[in-house]
C-alpha cells in the first residue's frame, strides 16, 4: 500500500512524504490492529468516539488518532481528550463546542471541516456553497484549520469531488486535503490528498457493529 501510494505520489510529481496514509482501523479485530502496529504504522482513523476509546485506551502510546466519522457536541470532551485530528467539523454549533472545548482543556487537535462535495442529503458535511462561510466563521472562533475532508458519493467518478474539494481548500488557504478511501486512494493521491482514509483495502473486511 505505501510503496502504490509512493509510486502514484510520483507519477504526480509529488513527493511521497507528503502523503500520510491514516490506517481506518473501525470494526477491525484487535489481531489485525496489533499486526499493522508491529508493522510501524502509526497513524489510525475511527469514526466513532466510544469505539475508537475502546480499543485505543491500551494501545494510544506513539500512535496519531484521527477521527473521521461524526461528532456529536455532547460527545467534544471525550473526542478532544483522545483524538490528535478531528477531520468532520461541518457545522457552527460543533465548531463553537470544540472552541471551547480547546479553551477549557488546553488541548489543540488539528483541525478539517468536512464538505459534501456531493450534497448528498445522507451524508454529513458543509455544502460546497457554504464552505467559505464555515471556513470563515470557524476562523472568526479562534480555530486553526488544517484543510478539508470528502467522501464522494459511491457510484461516480471522484475525481471531481476531488478537485473540488482541492479548489476550496486552495482558495481558503488550507494546506491538507483528506481524500480517498480503498477504492479510490491513487486517484486522490494523483489528485493531491495529502492524506489517505484506508481500511478494508489494508485490513480486510470489516466486522459487523455490535449494538
Ligand atoms: C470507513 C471509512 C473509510 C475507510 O473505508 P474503506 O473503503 O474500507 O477504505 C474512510 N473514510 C471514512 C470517513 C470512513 O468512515
Amino acid at each position: 500500500m505505501l510503496d502504490r501510494i509512493a509510486a502514484v505520489a510520483r507519477e504526480a510529481g509529488r513527493s511521497p512524504e507528503d502523503v500520510t496514509l491514516v490506517a481506518v482501523s473501525k470494526q477491525q479485530p484487535d489481531d489485525r490492529i496489533d499486526a499493522m502496529l508491529a508493522a510501524g504504522q502509526r497513524v489510525f482513523g475511527e469514526n466513532r468516539v466510544q469505539e475508537a476509546a475502546g480499543r485505543w485506551s491500551d494501545r494510544r502510546q506513539g500512535v496519531e488518532l484521527r477521527l473521521i466519522g461524526p461528532l456529536q457536541t455532547n460527545k467534544v470532551r471525550e473526542a478532544l481528550a483522545l483524538f490528535d485530528v478531528i477531520e468532520t467539523l461541518d457545522r457552527e454549533k460543533l465548531a463553537r463546542a470544540v472552541a471551547t472545548e480547546i479553551v477549557r482543556s488546553g488541548r489543540s487537535p488539528r483541525l478539517y471541516v468536512q464538505v459534501n462535495t456531493g450534497e448528498e442529503p445522507q451524508k454529513a458535511g458543509v455544502a460546497p456553497g457554504a464552505a467559505d462561510a464555515f471556513i470563515a466563521f470557524c476562523r472568526s472562533l479562534g480555530l486553526r484549520l488544517e484543510g478539508l475532508m470528502c467522501i464522494p458519493p459511491d457510484a461516480e467518478d471522484p475525481r471531481p469531488h476531488f478537485r473540488l474539494l482541492a479548489d476550496i481548500a486552495a482558495r481558503n488557504g488550507l494546506t491538507g486535503l483528506s481524500m480517498g478511501m480503498s477504492a479510490d486512494y491513487e486517484a486522490a493521491v494523483a489528485s493531491g490528498a495529502t492524506s489517505v482514509r484506508v481500511g478494508s483495502a489494508l485490513f480486510g473486511g470489516r466486522l459487523p457493529r455490535q449494538g
